[in-house]
């Protein structure tokens, strides 16, 4: 059967200030302005450039060398990494049950949560826990036969 192609939605990508929408991806637009923004770690305030709709204090804290906003970095850095790591090595799951999994890895990366358990079916339990300080999405198959890892390592 002919695919229908009046059903394919083009692709758009979301703009915004999350750490997935890396500021280059924005680069080239020519719609930059100047503005001020401060820090909400450290307070301190600098002259940024933002996109139109782009939270000033998001992109001076983004910004910021202060060592909270650095290790805040960090943190965004790797639950990302995570993120993209579990939508290449799930691939097999539903979208909606990746996406629910996907929620959990922040709060465990601020060790709000010390880690969740999946049972998919009779033999694949999918854990995410924090693993040598990193959240760590574990998959595995007849609990010991198959241990299928990730971390949070940027491709
Ligand atoms: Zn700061």
């Amino acid at each position: 059967m002919a695919k229908d192609m009046s059903k394919i939605e083009p692709i758009t990508k979301k703009k915004g200030t999350a750490y997935e929408d890396a500021p280059e991806d924005l680069k080239g637009t020519g719609k930059m302005t100047d503005s001020q923004g401060i820090c909400e770690y450290c307070g301190q305030s600098r002259f940024v450039k933002i996109f139109p709709g782009e939270d000033p204090d998001k992109v001076a804290t983004r910004e910021c060398e202060c060592s909270e906003a650095r290790q805040e970095r960090e943190l965004q850095n790797t639950i990302h990494a995570t993120k993209k790591g579990m939508d290449k090595r799930l691939k097999n799951i539903s979208d909606d049950l990746r996406e629910s999994l996907k929620s959990w890895v922040e709060p465990i990366a601020r060790n709000e949560l010390d880690s969740i358990a999946v049972k998919l079916d009779a033999s694949t339990i999918i854990k995410i826990v924090n693993k040598k300080d990193k959240p760590t999405c574990i998959v595995s198959k007849h609990d010991v036969l198959e241990i299928d890892e990730m971390d949070g390592v940027m491709e």
